[in-house]
């Protein structure tokens, strides 16, 4: 256990977590959030799960009495004049990837609080036949009920344990440790599994449900074409993927897009080169997916922290989380 685990403890049974959250700061905080509905009945990745409808619906009524939620656009007007946030504790709430879920589960949950969230698409995954790799490999793993997996370039085997979530989160994990093509190692899997290649359908937004969702007030921002990391991709394909999302979600809604969310979002997966394109490419802002309150947002503007909504979270462990939380 590091030390910041042993303070939370020691704290929470003070009785002090209750103290720090109504002390946390002024400022924009942020959730983000994949996909919504029940993990068990999925046949790609559980891992990608955020939470249920239920809970979706009872983490936005908790927000609301917390926060003031807001639009995307008024992130830019604190961007502008960053004196305006030093006395609001604001929150926006976003989702990434584009899973067909965000329209038919979450946007009516989010129409009924009244409240707007962001929408970070990977383009390639709109009106597409294709699984992304990760729902692939959570495919194969369960349909073939994988007991153990080892690619050539692994140097220990992955093993099923009883839990299905974990074991494909560990074979997702060791997939992108390799640094070796993710299709490569896809078609490898496929091969040692003896998988015919035929997937399920994949579960994704197409455009008029996109355009639907903006013409209802929610903000439709970038998350890149093929969900790469970006830091990985040559400056060529840095700007492809970030100028291609642009303009097919432009050109297929109508819209300017001028928000993006970075793939997978820790601290390796973008620098500097990669802010310099969002810069040349027309982007005003960008969000991680570190924790961490934003406060210098009109310096920071392309690396807005944001909180995880994970799998059964209640608003105690909300609370203890983000009370924890650096300030940037
Ligand atoms: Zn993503």
């Amino acid at each position: 256990m590091d030390l910041k685990r042993i303070q939370m403890k020691i704290e929470s049974l003070m009785g002090l977590t209750g103290h720090r959250w109504k002390n946390t700061p002024n400022g924009l905080y942020s959730i983000n959030l994949h996909r919504v509905g029940d993990l068990e009945k999925t046949s790609g990745d559980p891992n990608v799960f955020s939470c249920t409808e239920e809970q979706l619906s009872a983490h936005l009524a908790f927000m609301k009495t917390q926060f003031d939620i807001v639009s995307l656009n008024e992130v830019k007007e604190f961007i502008a004049q960053p004196s305006l946030l030093s006395k609001r504790r604001c929150m926006t709430i976003t989702f990434d990837d584009g899973y067909a879920d965000n329209y038919e589960c979450a946007f009516p949950i989010l129409k009924s609080h009244n409240v707007p969230a962001a929408f970070f698409i990977a383009t390639g995954l709109i009106g597409n036949s294709v699984l992304p790799w990760w729902d692939k490999v959570a495919y194969i793993l369960k349909h073939k009920q994988l007991k153990q997996v080892q690619l050539k370039s692994w140097k220990h085997p992955v093993c099923f344990k009883g839990d299905m979530k974990l074991f494909i989160r560990h074979v997702l994990k060791e997939i992108k440790a390799t640094g070796m093509e993710l299709e490569q190692q896809i078609q490898e899997l496929e091969e040692i599994s003896a998988f015919q290649g035929l997937y399920p359908t994949p579960e994704f937004m197409d455009w008029e449900q996109l355009k639907l969702m903006h013409q209802q007030g929610m903000t439709i921002g970038a998350h890149s074409h093929h969900h790469y990391i970006l830091s990985a991709l040559t400056d060529e394909d840095i700007l492809f993927e970030l100028q291609h999302s642009k303009h097919l979600l432009e050109k297929h809604l109508g819209i300017n897009v001028n928000a993006f969310s970075y793939p997978v979002g820790n601290q390796s997966t973008y620098n500097d080169g990669v802010i310099e394109a969002l810069k040349s490419s027309g982007y005003e802002l960008a969000f991680n997916f570190r924790p961490g309150v934003n406060f210098h947002i009109d310096k920071k503007r392309y690396d807005l922290h944001r909180f995880p909504i994970e799998p059964n979270m209640t608003p105690d462990d909300f609370k203890q989380m983000v009370s924890y939380a650096k300030v940037y």
